[in-house]
């Protein structure tokens, strides 16, 4: 286990800014904000834990950011976990409820120590779950407008029949 209280996060914006400046020089389209540790931490306002093993800090290292109440998401694997607890440690849990997520396997955490491969193959990640979602909700749809339609032609049937 990484030793928490060794980690500057205070040095992050300022590497997190460089390694953006970095990726514009590839061409690289960043597939989302939260891959940024910076920018998860934002989403943490009014956290419930201010020490402990789940600070704002702590939670936005492992991976999430904030999608309400205690809800949290993260961004490589798109796993929600909530009920957190403030003996729980961020990273552990991921790690146990998402071992093959892309950010847990690389184990590396802070993104400004990846080789450009490794960012290459996180932003895949996020692309794929990013698509994953849409044909999710494209295939919802489908399936309430089908619904939709089948519920109608039978309330037709019934109607002609009796
Ligand atoms: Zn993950």
């Amino acid at each position: 286990m990484v030793q928490l209280n060794t980690i500057n996060f205070r040095d992050y914006a300022k590497k997190e800014k460089a390694l953006l400046q970095a990726l514009q020089m590839y061409n690289i389209e960043i597939a989302s904000p939260m891959m940024f540790y910076t920018n998860r931490l934002a989403t943490f306002t009014n956290w419930t834990f201010k020490s402990g093993n789940c600070t704002a800090e702590h939670m936005a290292h492992a991976g999430f950011y904030l999608i309400q109440d205690d809800c949290t998401k993260c961004v490589f694997c798109y796993k929600e976990l909530d009920g957190w607890e403030v003996t729980d440690y961020p990273w552990d849990e991921h790690k146990s409820h998402k071992p093959d997520c892309p950010f847990v396997q690389l184990n590396k955490r802070d993104l400004t120590t990846c080789h450009i491969d490794e960012f290459i193959v996180l932003n895949s990640a996020v692309v794929k779950n990013k698509m994953m979602e849409t044909l999710q909700q494209g295939k919802e749809e489908l399936t309430r407008m089908f619904d939709d339609f089948k519920a109608k032609i039978t309330e037709k049937i019934n109607r002609v029949a009796f």
